[in-house]
């Protein structure tokens, strides 16, 4: 028996996904940057996808631009942002995606802009208040949070940080990397610039995502070399991994709500499971509140065979994480679990799933902690 339960990293990709691909890669070759016949075929598969895409959010095709994924989009955001638009503050967490944090702690420090934290609560929920704060006693900011974090599953309200950004002219990005396709969006319905998307998340292709763009912008492309995008990526698009995210993320969308309801029942089986079968275990972050219900961070109680955990269960066939796995796929020293202030005595482990996820595969990975603190 195997257990995959690490799809916070990455999803196998869905069947209708890849049949989806296969045709492009075996017939669409053209350039889509070319005039001819080929180069238009192609071309019009791009759009046809974006055009899916903005429908399925709420936007306008141009408000979408392809890019290699999340860490891509985050960039792309953050530096056009910070580099063009003179804004003198920015506001993030100690608890965003590497791809956010370092990204804005580097352009901060190179373009003289003031780096503010905003502190989170007891519960790990960021402060509102703080924020406010912020945002009031600072020139406008640029504003990055995630809608909900990889590790821990914390999540914010769109809705109101979107409101509290416009309120003190804000320019507001949010990381929705761990929510495209795993909830509605309403973009036309919120105060959002930026919002950023990785079709691996979702059972679509690795290495292509999308930055939505708020159609009042205009931001320069990272890259040099091609005007593709409208000027703002440069490149020649990834073709076949378009056209899979937007089968993805039509797939996510259609069946949102079955999904919600699968992952959830089992995440909420796994908690109660837990707490019956391991004395003193508790959680990371708020399972039961504003949580992605994707993510479980699982938080066990002080046990010297601990270290050896992560290690037996992979012998196992079981796939999960330390923390997070995007980055490093280290089992110690994750900047959300410090940021939280999570005890380092107890051993972190974050279960992620998928809509593929079985009741078996959680029911085996239970049995197998529950035999290692036994039998070690
Ligand atoms: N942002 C978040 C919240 C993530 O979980 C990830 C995962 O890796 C990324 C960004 C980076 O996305 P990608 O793997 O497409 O670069």
């Amino acid at each position: 028996m195997k257990a995959y339960l690490d799809n916070a990293a990455t999803t196998p990709m869905a069947s209708e996904v890849i049949d989806e691909m296969i045709p492009v890669m075996r017939n669409a070759f053209g350039n889509p940057s070319s005039i001819h016949a080929s180069g238009r075929e192609v071309k019009a598969k791009i759009e046809r996808s974006r055009r899916s895409i903005a429908k399925i959010l709420n936007v306008t095709p141009s408000e979408i631009i392809f890019t290699s994924g999340g860490t891509e989009a985050d960039n792309l955001a953050i530096r056009s942002s910070l580099k063009t638009m003179g804004l003198k503050h920015a506001i993030t967490t100690d608890i965003e995606h590497h791809a956010v944090l370092d990204t804005m702690e580097e352009v901060c420090s190179e373009e003289r802009v003031k780096l503010s934290k905003v502190r989170l609560d007891n519960k790990s929920y960021i402060d509102m208040e703080h924020l406010e704060d912020l945002l009031k006693n600072n020139e406008r900011s640029f504003v990055s949070l995630m809608h909900a974090n990889n590790e821990i599953g914390n999540m914010i309200d769109l809705e109101f940080v979107g409101n509290l950004c416009k309120k003190y002219n804000a320019v507001f990005l949010s990381d929705t990397v761990q929510t495209m396709a795993h909830f509605p969006f309403d973009f036309e319905k919120l105060n959002i610039q930026f919002a950023t998307c990785s079709a691996h998340k979702f059972h679509g292709p690795k290495g292509v995502g999308f930055l939505y763009v708020n159609k009042n912008l205009n931001i320069p492309s990272m890259l040099t070399g091609g005007g593709q995008e409208r000027g703002m990526r440069a490149g020649t698009e990834n073709v076949y991994g378009i056209v899979g995210l937007a089968k993805a993320l039509d797939i996510g969308n259609k069946h949102v709500n079955d999904h919600i309801k699968h992952i959830t029942e089992l995440k909420f089986y796994m908690m109660e499971e837990l707490e019956q079968k391991i004395k003193g275990v508790r959680f990371n972050g708020d399972p039961k509140g504003n949580s992605l219900y994707t993510v479980l961070n699982v938080s066990l109680p002080p046990n010297p065979k601990s270290g050896m955990l992560l290690f037996n269960l992979d012998i196992m066939g079981i796939a999960c994480s330390g923390g997070s796995a995007c980055s490093s796929g280290a089992s110690t020293g994750s900047h959300v679990l410090n940021g939280i202030g999570a005890d380092i005595n107890r051993q972190a482990i974050r279960f992620s799933f998928s809509r593929y996820t079985t009741k078996e595969e959680i029911d085996y990975v239970i049995e197998k902690i529950v035999d290692f603190y036994k039998e070690h």
